[in-house]
């Protein structure tokens, strides 16, 4: 690759002119020059001799996946591309993946961003080139300079003449997808040096069990395996013959045990883990794009499902992981498209006996997929980051609301909030809690804000700091779905808390479970030595009702009063309340205690 920064040549395959303008222009104030991609590969890469590529596939991915894939294949995989995505296109991210691509950005990102991405790119790719003599060993051997295993060319030439022979025989083969949990994280946080160790050493093991693979299963059930470096943090292990697929988790299984030895890089001790996605030839494909998308798609479900685990891909990964895509897609433009709506449940105080609170949840009704239930979106929009937006405008339509009740005479009605972590994370909470609060004229002491035991978790300072200052100017803090597994005792007496709202898969199993009665009881114990109220939620039976009561619940919240209602719904419902002893028969009221 020409060397000198001043000379070096970007092709840009951009969504506009305008965009490949500013490109350029960006370029060219780091002292590198913009090309526009022909639509003649042969002629761009012959005439521009390009060190690398930027290509825009936020408008139309597939053409720009046909470019990269054409670009790759004639420079054997040499060529550095810098892919732009849709924010949260985890389709054509995989698929970039699997052709080789390594390094994303997403739109929009302003065109200097990119450029200082792309250069940033070029710089890692020359990092790791070795002097010019081992290069040309290390190019003729098709082995990846840091580790000594087979490169990607390599490895996808190996796939061919696996696939082939395997086809020929007639037996199994499997692709092993592994990627190192968090490693951008080590590499970021120990430095690039403690990265490479990591890289070695995950290398070294699969070596070792990939000759453990060739001995111990010589007879016959496993043979010939490989193992390779695709780039980054991502390797492949190629077994060319199994009897069983199930022969293919053994081996999946030893490489994470192995994983468990703590390793020393650079002066520090790691517990790195690793996440393995296998593809088995021919069930789930016949080629090593759709071998290794399968594989990536299992290793992505290992992730999504805790991490330092093996996955075999399943047809259902494919259809789950449209399903979110297209979920993300209509959400995103669904509050400008006004297709969000704002629910009431509310919270019934037994003391008093009272409608005392209601809890917004929202409720989304997209025209394409139909009613999409919160439990489905919220994950999708936290991850993809548009909670931030949608819960602004949840908190400020339910503040509005609350306005309007107070002012037709719901004076004493409270209301509770969900906040995500993320926009803990990503905004100031304080800030837009306070502006929301000024702009809808509500007080501070009528909002409840309702947090999960999660982000009390990954709490940092910050958050702490945030709750504090919160409750500094009067809201009050709930801890939600409280005592489902995450529960650390230490969290709710490090942080400033109100309430604790006591999860409903509790309230399903008081009535039958003893052991969820004596959860409860703990709760309320707890409860009231910290001085923090409770909250029974997702109560929907007079059984529980009665239990819940007895072991001494301050609240009660769920179907057997009501589900959520619209906001004229719970107008009315609160004017026509007549106590908790229409819901819960004519014992309850006796019954609390
Ligand atoms: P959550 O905050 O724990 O809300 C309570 C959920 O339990 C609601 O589900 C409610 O409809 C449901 N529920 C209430 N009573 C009963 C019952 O008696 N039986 C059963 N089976 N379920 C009951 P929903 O509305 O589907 O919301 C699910 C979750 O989505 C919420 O759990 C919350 O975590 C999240 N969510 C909803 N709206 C928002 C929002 O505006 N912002 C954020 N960040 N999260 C939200
Ligand atoms: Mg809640
Ligand atoms: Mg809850």
């Amino acid at each position: 690759m020409p060397a000198s920064a001043h000379h070096q040549r970007v092709l840009i395959y951009a969504a506009s002119g305008a965009r490949l303008e500013a490109l350029k222009e960006a370029l060219v104030g780091i002292g590198m020059r913009g090309l526009r991609a022909e639509a003649s590969i042969e002629g761009s890469l012959q005439e521009a001799r390009p060190d690398g590529a930027i290509v825009d596939a936020s408008v139309s991915p597939a053409s720009a996946l046909a470019l990269c894939r054409e670009l790759l294949k004639a420079t054997s995989n040499d060529l550095p591309i810098l892919l732009i995505l849709a924010a949260g296109d985890t389709c054509t991210l995989s698929h970039a993946r699997s052709l080789g691509v390594r390094e994303f950005a997403e739109h929009p990102s302003t065109p200097e961003v990119l450029a200082l991405r792309f250069q940033g790119l070029l710089r890692a790719e020359t990092a790791i080139e070795l002097p010019e003599t081992d290069r040309r060993t290390a190019d003729a051997g098709g082995r990846d300079g840091l580790t000594g295993l087979s490169n990607r060319p390599s490895f996808l030439e190996g796939m061919d003449a696996v696939i082939a022979r395997a086809r020929a025989a007639g037996h199994m083969a499997a692709l092993l997808y592994l990627d190192i949990d968090r490693f951008k994280a080590v590499n970021d946080a120990l430095g690039h040096a403690a990265g490479d160790v990591l890289l070695q050493h995950v290398a070294r093991i699969l070596e070792d069990q990939v000759r453990a693979t060739d001995l111990v299963h010589a007879g016959g059930s496993v043979m010939l395996s490989d193992a390779s470096r695709l780039g980054g943090d991502e390797f492949t292990v190629l077994l060319s013959k199994v009897s069983q697929p199930e022969h293919a988790g053994d081996v999946a299984r030893r490489i994470l045990l192995a994983m468990r030895d703590p390793i020393f890089a650079d002066g520090y001790q790691l517990a790195a883990t690793a996440s393995i996605g296998i593809a088995i030839f021919p069930q789930d494909g016949h080629d090593p794009e759709t071998l290794l998308r399968c594989a990536d798609l299992a290793m992505y479900a290992a992730k999504a499902e805790g991490r330092g685990r093996y996955r075999f891909y399943r047809p259902s990964m494919g259809a789950l992981h449209h399903r979110r895509l297209e979920v993300e897609q209509h959400l995103r433009g669904a509050l400008e498209r006004n297709e969000l709506a704002v629910h009431y449940q509310p919270r019934v105080d037994l003391g008093a006996d009272e409608i005392c609170a209601v809890e917004a949840l929202v409720r989304w009704h997209s025209p394409a997929l139909g009613e999409v239930q919160p439990r489905e979106f919220i994950p999708i929009a936290e991850e993809s980051g548009l909670i931030v937006s949608i819960g602004d405008w949840v908190l400020e339509t339910a503040c509005h609301q609350l306005h309007r009740w107070r002012e037709e005479g719901l004076e004493a009605l409270r209301l509770s909030v969900n906040i995500s972590s993320r926009q803990f994370a990503s905004c100031d909470v304080l800030r837009t809690v306070t502006d929301i609060l000024r702009r809808t004229r509500v007080e501070p002491h009528a909002l409840e804000l309702e947090v999960t035991e999660r982000l009390m978790l990954g709490a940092d300072e910050g958050t702490a700091l945030a709750l504090r200052d919160l409750r500094g100017i009067g809201v009050t803090i709930a801890l939600d779905d409280f005592g489902t597994g995450y529960s650390s005792l230490s969290s709710i007496t490090r942080y400033p808390l109100d309430v604790l709202k006591i999860d409903r898969s509790i309230a399903a199993e008081v009535e039958a479970d003893p052991a969820a009665e004596s959860i409860v009881s703990a709760i309320v114990t707890l409860a009231r030595s910290l001085g923090l109220g409770v909250v029974a939620e997702g109560v929907d039976a007079p059984g529980q009702a009665h239990v819940l009561m007895r072991l001494g619940c301050e609240e009660l919240q769920g179907f057997l009063v009501t589900p959520a209602l619209d906001a004229d719904a719970l107008a009315a419902f609160c004017r026509d309340w007549r106590g908790i002893a229409e819901c819960t028969g004519p014992d309850a009221t006796s019954d609390i205690g």
